[in-house]
């Protein structure tokens, strides 16, 4: 029996090693592994640059406390202002870190503008934005909150997908609308640029912040390095996590100069957060990804996998019934059951994930190579075979 808590449906499969694409399991067999940890081993397993980068500092300096410059921290929070809309990063360690630290800083902000009584953010149904006390009743999904109360106050939900419905629940006391890009957990759905900007519009016209939960479609994913970037807002607090540390826990809220008034000393810390340690891998992620033609490689092979998800998708309509996501973040939605499904894929060797509203999520490694792609559409092609 098992002395870890059982708060996980696993698989009875463990991994000795990864390379790349792949995972190789305690018998050796081999995987193509399209969870990478859930769209966080960004660049596949074992990266040789992040391999290096972490090793080399691994012999220099692991840990000191945020009481001091921290000078790869400095490295990296530069690149990301000077890469993205924000002026000011923190770093922490995970991706409900992350959220939480953009729900307390849109609280601070208005806080220190001396309007205090606006500290409610809206969240949407279906959303998903940690474990966490906040992030959890921020999303609110029953599934998860049950037993957890008394709520942690402070958040008003309305439906995915209502504009009227946001509208109507902003009021005096709201402080700002948060988001996925697109929806992770929810079923892989894609925040249309439409509504993005709608909803940017909302802010702007009532005086309150969007905040993008970039933690699961950011750092490249779609082939842009955030989601939101092709509807062409600006939003005003991103949290990020998973691709950020490439495996490694990391995570960071990125905002505007104009919310980060009330972030002063003292306001807000992290044992962990940022150490050398983390720094070199987030810095060594952003070597790949800031690469020329990178990002727009990602958009191509996101291109080519479509292709072949579509071509399966028209020969069993009775099986998939609609591909999702942008560059190498994909969902299937499922006409057949979806665990069932992921387990067929499992034994042709193929690891994915579900997500709700029966999805199957696929998460290619950003280094994904298109001979892989192939083997990916060929094995789910066997699978919708299997099953109709
Ligand atoms: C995974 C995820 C989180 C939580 O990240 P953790 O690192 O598990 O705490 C938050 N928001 C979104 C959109 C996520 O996908």
């Amino acid at each position: 029996m098992s002395s870890i808590l059982d708060t996980y449906a696993r698989k009875a499969i463990s991994f000795t090693k990864g390379k790349g694409s792949y995972l190789f399991a305690e018998n050796g067999d081999k995987y193509l592994d399209f969870v990478q940890g859930i769209a966080t081993n960004i660049l596949g397993h074992c990266h040789e640059h992040l391999v290096n980068e972490i090793q080399t500092q691994s012999k220099k300096l692991w840990h000191v406390s945020n009481a001091f410059v921290i000078p790869e921290q400095e490295r990296l929070a530069k690149r990301l202002t000077d890469n993205t809309f924000a002026d000011f990063v923190c770093f922490q360690n995970s991706g409900t870190e992350a959220t939480e630290a953009s729900i307390k800083i849109a609280r601070k902000y208005f806080h220190k503008i001396g309007k205090p009584e606006k500290n409610r953010i809206i969240t949407f149904q279906g959303a998903f934005h940690g474990r966490t006390l906040a992030a959890l009743f921020a999303a609110n999904n029953p599934k998860h909150t049950e037993g957890f109360g008394p709520a942690v106050d402070g958040f008003d939900q309305v439906p995915f997908g209502d504009h009227e419905a946001v509208k109507k629940a902003i009021n005096k006391n709201t402080a700002g609308i948060m988001i996925e890009s697109l929806l992770g957990e929810g079923g892989l759905k894609v925040v249309p640029d439409f509504c993005l900007k709608g909803l940017r519009e909302l802010c702007d016209k009532n005086d309150i912040l969007l905040i993008l939960d970039e933690v699961q479609c950011g750092m490249g994913r779609t082939g842009s390095f955030f989601a939101f970037e092709k509807s062409g807002i600006t939003p005003d607090i991103v949290p990020i996590a998973k691709g950020i540390g490439g495996g490694f826990p990391l995570g960071a809220c990125l905002v505007t100069k104009k919310v980060s008034v009330g972030m002063t000393a003292g306001t807000h810390g992290s044992t962990f957060g940022g150490n050398p340690l983390a720094m070199a891998v987030g810095n060594a992620v952003l070597d790949v990804i800031f690469k020329k033609d990178f990002l727009e490689n990602v958009k191509e092979k996101g291109k080519y996998f479509d292709q072949g998800l579509n071509k399966i998708k028209n020969n069993y309509p009775k099986i998939i019934g609609e591909i999702r996501g942008i560059g190498l973040i994909k969902g299937l939605k499922m006409l057949v059951d979806n665990v069932e499904f992921i387990k067929k894929l499992m034994n042709h060797k193929m690891l994915t994930v579900k997500a709700e509203e029966n999805v199957i999520r696929l998460f290619p490694p950003l280094i994904v190579e298109n001979k892989e792609l192939d083997e990916a559409i060929n094995k789910i092609e066997k699978a919708c075979k299997e099953m109709s």
